[in-house]
């Protein structure tokens, strides 16, 4: 390809709207360019990129059983409602749904469950038909309230998902094992770093659920990982040993109550009293699904909201304004669960296993001290509905947690026989019986992958492609094109490594020697080959590794060969 006639052109100028590096160096390079808020062309470089990756894909999911098919972006609703997502979705859904001409309701699908159990309850009969593997690159809509940062929050995006059928659990547990591995195949065959962890299930549903997560400062995820015995889970989901509360003091203590003007903070009250905050009770409250909720932690636990929203089975939770704790006739900062009535209580389980907390005096400026679940108040609720963060401790090895930032590349579920029982895929058993079917589903966002392979293969000049999926394998650069030679070696240069099979980026263009090395950096093409007026005075070329600092020059005799030895080498 010719720099020269490429449709798009790098930039230098960082645009206003990009605030990751991926987001940046992606629209910088001229390899994506945005339509409107979260919708992206994506420009000649980044298909050709985005095509290796699904290559990728598509060789480990035939690998690992998958039969490769494309269902409609445009769904019926009835799908929806027999499966009761269509209420599960919450605000999401509406946004994407369409009215034909014979007014039916028509949805952009965020995903294909539904679509591909209606194909497998009309395809698959008995026990021999299974198991099933099925799988497809498609686009889906999503109605981000915030889409943002480019690829990695897009509204409409290319998505690997596969789905696969079997008779039973067994089943279920195997593919899903084969399915973990391919999945970590094809992070490693793009050559990126990637992390499996413990996940939440969102509002897709299922049990078991695992997140690949690429390492990347820029992340809006957090993994916890435990350095020593290997476990790694989403930050919603993570667990971790709640020590006991300060000196385990086991004989409940009689209530006091004690004046703290104007102590309301945890740790204001904390260093007043001269306690901990691992002594002391805190009430934070929420609205779930339009009820007031009062929620109680050990002071110096921050609470997981997805954890919370589990506890209750909730599908809207957020804080409490001001205008409605005063409402309740609460007196905020000094709130206490004793004495509450008519209203819901979730505990975290760190609150029982607690003794003689330090809790509000429900009036102004006053505390209690010595509060003990059980004897001065009870929740509705007690969960584990606490946040994890470094340095807390595993409850498998005792060993300090790690959190690192990560973006969430790829995402498996046992679904079980969530859609199955409701859209009616059944099969005979062996006895003649009939059964449900049980499901597990697979996803990975190509755009979102292809925008985290930026954000952790980059440094200050630009890209620095993984040779795998590189949209070029070569950056072919000719300086001062006016002088025969350079031109005619160049030429025949890009000919030569073409037909060889080599991918080359060969700029042509009548640009200084700054702008096109500035260029070739940007786009960060594995390998540079530079012909110049001065190497060929030595018959040779300049050939540089985009991850290495030094090039080194190699004999224009031969050329092509021992280029072709280096990249195969790579
Ligand atoms: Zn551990």
């Amino acid at each position: 390809m010719r720099i020269s006639k490429l449709v798009s052109k790098t930039q230098r100028e960082i645009p206003n709207e990009a605030d990751t590096p991926s987001h940046q160096l992606l629209l910088r390079a001229g390899m994506i360019s945005q339509v409107a808020a979260g919708m992206y062309n994506y420009l000649p470089l980044a298909w050709r990129s985005l095509r290796k990756i699904e290559n990728i894909i598509r060789d480990e999911m035939d690998l690992a059983g998958g039969q490769e098919v494309f269902m409609p972006t445009l769904q019926p609703i009835e799908l929806w409602q027999k499966s009761g997502r269509d209420q599960a979705f919450g605000t999401t859904l509406p946004a994407l749904t369409t009215t034909d001409r014979r007014e039916r309701v028509l949805v952009l699908g965020p995903t294909h469950e539904e679509v591909v159990t209606d194909i497998v309850a009309h395809y698959v009969r008995s026990y021999r038909d299974l198991p099933v593997n099925i799988y497809q690159l498609q686009n889906k809509f999503r109605d981000e309230p915030r889409p943002r940062a480019g690829l990695i929050r897009a509204r409409e995006f290319i998505m690997l998902d596969a789905y696969s059928f079997d008779k039973d659990q067994a089943g279920l547990d195997s593919v899903y094992q084969r399915m973990l591995t391919a999945f970590a195949n094809m992070y490693a065959r793009c050559g990126l770093k990637s992390i499996p962890v413990e996940a939440d299930s969102g509002a897709i549903g299922g049990k078991d659920s695992h997140e690949f997560m690429l390492p990347a400062e820029t992340g809006e995820d957090t993994v916890i990982t435990c350095p020593k015995c290997g476990y790694a889970a989403n930050a919603e989901k993570a667990v971790f040993a709640k020590s006991k509360a300060g000196e385990p003091q086991t004989i409940p203590l009689p209530l006091e109550e004690i004046a703290t003007p104007g102590k309301k903070a945890i740790e204001e009250v904390a260093t007043f009293l001269g306690v901990s905050a691992v002594q002391t009770l805190k009430a934070v409250f929420y609205v779930a699904d339009g009820e007031f909720i009062f929620v109680v932690i050990r002071g110096d636990l921050p609470v997981n909201e997805i954890k919370l929203a589990h506890a209750l089975k909730v599908k809207e939770l957020r804080l409490a304004t001001q205008a409605e704790v005063t409402e309740q006739n609460i007196t905020a900062g000094f709130a206490s669960p004793i004495g509450l009535k008519g209203i819901k209580v979730v505990a975290d389980d760190s609150v029982p296993a607690a003794a003689n907390l330090v809790t509000g005096g429900n009036k102004p400026d006053t505390h209690i001290k010595n509060a003990n679940y059980g004897r001065d108040f009870r929740a509705d609720v007690v969960a584990d509905i606490a946040l994890a963060k470094a340095g807390d401790i595993c409850t498998r090895c005792g060993t300090g947690l790690q959190a690192v930032r990560g973006i969430e590349v790829g995402h498996i579920f046992k679904l079980g026989t969530l859609y199955s029982e409701k859209l009616g895929a059944y099969f005979t058993d062996e006895s003649g019986n009939p059964q449900v079917i049980t499901m597990g589903c697979y996803g990975i966002g190509l755009g979102r992958l292809l925008a985290a392979a930026v954000e952790q293969n980059h440094d200050e000049k630009g890209i620095v492609w993984p040779a795998s999926i590189a949209p070029y394998q070569v950056h072919l650069c000719a300086l001062f094109i006016d002088e025969p030679k350079v031109i005619e070696t160049a030429e025949k240069l890009y000919n030569e490594l073409t037909t060889a099979g080599i991918e080359v980026l060969y700029d042509d263009r009548a640009e200084s020697p700054g702008v096109k090395f500035n260029d070739a950096d940007l786009l960060g093409m594995p390998l540079r080959i530079t012909i110049s007026p001065r190497n060929l005075e030595k018959n040779s070329v300049e050939v540089k590794w985009r991850t290495e600092k030094k090039a080194q020059l190699l004999p224009l005799d031969g050329i092509t060969g021992a280029i072709k030895g280096m990249l195969n080498r790579k």
